[in-house]
């Protein structure tokens, strides 16, 4: 979805009005009444988070707007100052409203970014730029940190048995078991068709190799039941512990997906830690 081209037409009429207002009454003292509540909101929403700032402030801005017509001075035209003034409050709520309308959207539109769409977990982008943070503090603070990536064994037969349809309610149960087998600050993702990969921080390689293991377990004894039909998928789990100073994201994903390989090639259905040292 493009977002807010309307929006921003919008936002740069209510700047130019706002311009417009100041200008005219720049001659009259009070003037800066209404440009500065103005100037001050569009600076505000642009780099505020909070929707109710902008409301917040625009509430303000409308204030010393009318504060501003009552205390003007003698002598001021008040035709031309009223309508000026009623420009600045149109516009300073043209703008409050739109970047209001817009954060939403933005706010709204964030999990979409991050999120796989068919099973709810975060996507591959997401997970990267979480181990990305996650490495960091590894290199500062030194805690274990691992990852564990799960590829389902011979998928494609589950596709060509029951349909795609049917491959997709597994990836969803799939999804479940991954979710619930972990613990709240774990990040579980799915990072390619019918593979996940789960982020475990403060977790030494043993510790991981018991969630690889419990996800495992689980979900060789779930039946599924897709339709009138019942049948049972298992996984294999390639499980490595973060131990080199140097590595890269790609290094560190690579050595999982080394063992996971390994667990292929034993026989599947099986996780494989990278042995350390
Ligand atoms: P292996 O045990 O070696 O992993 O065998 P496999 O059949 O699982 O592996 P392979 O990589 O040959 O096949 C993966 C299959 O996953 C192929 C593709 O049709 C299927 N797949 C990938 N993404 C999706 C998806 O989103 N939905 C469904 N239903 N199937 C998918
Ligand atoms: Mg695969
Ligand atoms: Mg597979």
């Amino acid at each position: 979805m493009q977002v807010g081209t309307r929006e921003q037409l919008v936002v740069l009429l209510g700047l130019l009005i706002g311009i417009a207002v100041f200008l005219f009454d720049i001659y009259s003292p009070m003037g800066l009444a209404a440009g500065v509540p103005y100037v001050a909101m569009v600076l505000v929403g642009l780099i505020a988070q909070k929707p109710r700032f902008i409301l917040i402030l625009a509430i303000i801005g409308s204030a010393l707007t009318f504060i501003g017509y009552y205390l003007s001075p003698a002598g001021v035209n008040f035709e031309v100052d009223w309508n000026n003034r009623g420009l600045a409050l149109f516009a300073i709520w043209a703008t409050a409203i739109v970047s209001y309308i817009h954060l939403k959207m933005l706010s709204r539109l964030e999990p979409l970014a991050t999120t796989d769409q068919l099973t709810g977990l975060f996507n591959r982008h997401y997970f990267t730029s979480e181990l990305v943070k996650q490495i960091n503090i590894w290199r500062r603070y030194q805690r274990p940190l691992s990852i564990l990536i799960l590829d389902i064994d011979y998928f494609k037969k589950v596709n060509d048995n029951y349909g795609h349809v049917a491959g997709d309610y597994v990836l969803q149960m799939l999804a479940e078991i991954c979710r619930k087998a972990v613990r709240d600050i774990d990040t579980v993702a799915r990072i390619g068709g019918e593979e996940f990969a789960i982020l475990l921080p403060s977790t030494a390689i043993n510790g991981a190799m018991r969630t690889a293991e419990r996800i495992r377990r689980e979900t060789e004894a779930f039946s599924f039941q897709y339709e009138d039909a019942r049948f049972r998928v298992t996984v294999s789990l390639g499980v490595a512990e973060l131990t080199d100073e140097s590595w890269s994201i790609t290094e560190f994903m690579k050595a999982a997906d080394e063992v996971l390989y390994k667990a292929k090639n034993a026989g599947r259905n099986r996780c494989v830690a990278r042995n350390i040292g």
